[in-house]
This record gives C-alpha cells, sequence and structure tokens, in this order.
C-alpha cells in the first residue's frame, strides 16, 4: 500500500522524497487500515456475554452516538452521530456494545444508508425486539469540501423496523427523544448522502 501511496502523491504532483512526506505514506497505511477495520471486526465476539434476558418491554435508547465512515464514492470522510432504539421482546443487549456495533459497520467504506441499515439489522438479528429504530445525521465531507452551496449540508438517514415502522405513536416518541438539528425526516434528506454519485 505505502507504494501505492508514494505513487499518488507523484501524480499528485508532489515529491514523496521530501521531509514532510517522508512517512506519509506509512501514516496514510495506518490510517486507512484502522478506518477500514470493520471489515474484520467479528460482530459475534462484539455481541459475546452481551445478551441478555430480561423482563422490560420498554424502549431502550442510547443517542449521540459519535460515527466516523468513508464515503464509498470518493473516500472522503462522513461523520456525525447516530442515535438507536429498540422495544425488547424479552432480551436486550449490553448497553455499552450499541457504540460497538455502529463502529463495526461506519469503519469500513460507506455509504450512510447502508450503514444505518447494517445498524439496525444487526440489532434485529441479535436480540429478535419488537422494533428497531436508528436514525444517522452526517456531514458528508465530499459535498462541504467541494462546492460552496453545500457546506453546510448534512444527511438524515432512518431504518425503522417492526414497531417503529407500524406504530406512528411509537416512532414519534423515539422521534422526540433523540430531538433531530433537522427536527424532521423527510424523504428528500434520505437521498442526500447519495447525492455526491453525481460528481
Ligand atoms: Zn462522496
Amino acid at each position: 500500500m505505502q507504494d501505492l501511496i508514494r505513487q499518488l502523491l507523484t501524480e499528485l504532483g508532489e515529491n514523496p522524497d521530501r521531509e514532510g512526506l517522508a512517512r506519509t505514506p506509512l501514516r496514510v497505511e495506518k490510517a486507512l487500515r484502522f478506518l477500514t477495520s470493520g471489515y474484520h471486526a467479528d460482530l459475534h465476539e462484539v455481541l459475546n456475554n452481551a445478551l441478555f434476558t430480561v423482563d422490560y418491554s420498554e424502549m431502550v435508547i442510547v443517542k449521540d452516538i459519535d460515527f466516523y465512515s468513508l464515503c464509498e464514492h470518493h473516500l472522503l470522510p462522513f461523520f456525525g452521530k447516530c442515535h438507536v432504539a429498540y422495544i425488547p421482546n424479552s432480551r436486550v443487549i449490553g448497553l455499552s456494545k450499541i457504540p460497538r456495533i455502529v463502529d463495526v459497520f461506519a469503519r469500513r467504506l460507506q455509504i450512510q444508508e447502508r450503514m444505518t441499515n447494517e445498524i439496525a439489522q444487526t440489532i434485529l438479528q441479535a436480540i429478535d425486539p419488537r422494533g428497531v429504530a436508528v436514525v444517522c445525521e452526517g456531514t458528508h465531507l465530499c459535498m462541504s469540501m467541494r462546492g460552496v452551496e453545500k457546506q453546510n449540508s448534512f444527511a438524515v438517514t432512518s431504518a425503522m423496523l417492526g414497531i417503529f415502522r407500524d406504530n406512528a405513536r411509537t416512532r414519534m416518541e423515539f422521534l422526540e427523544l433523540i430531538k433531530l438539528r433537522t427536527g424532521v425526516i423527510s424523504p428528500s434528506s434520505e437521498t442526500a448522502s447519495l447525492a455526491c454519485v453525481n460528481d
């Protein structure tokens, strides 16, 4: 990988041998391996010993989970907050594991829509709850660094499964509790993170 980074620097018109860049290929490789480490994460290991049977049927919410990911179209970062909720059906996940599940899917080349769905599906399969809701709010550098009009844009994506999809009151209760920056989840905002494909 370091040879490729050296070559990339040359293609960009740089001198990869100058002092400031001498160790850059090594650093870039280390950074990229960390930022894509989700490919090698073992979900069973993450969830191991963290699934419990309980007599609890109220909504469980973990909000404001920071995520950092890389847009698969430009290899540029997108990052923001992820909010996760579920209503148990006799089984729960240890709360500290929810951010780890987010990391497993964020540390890959991603689109925000797929990441949101993968987080929701993982929880669904792990504990078979009555419903799962995941909302992610992300700033995409591939949009905000290129083009003046898009500097403050961010994308909101959601996955609503089970009772969160079927019952508007449950869904509203969740959305009220997480208080989105935008206040709404609209179909147009859900397509925002795919907009970068076109340029
Ligand atoms: Zn992009």
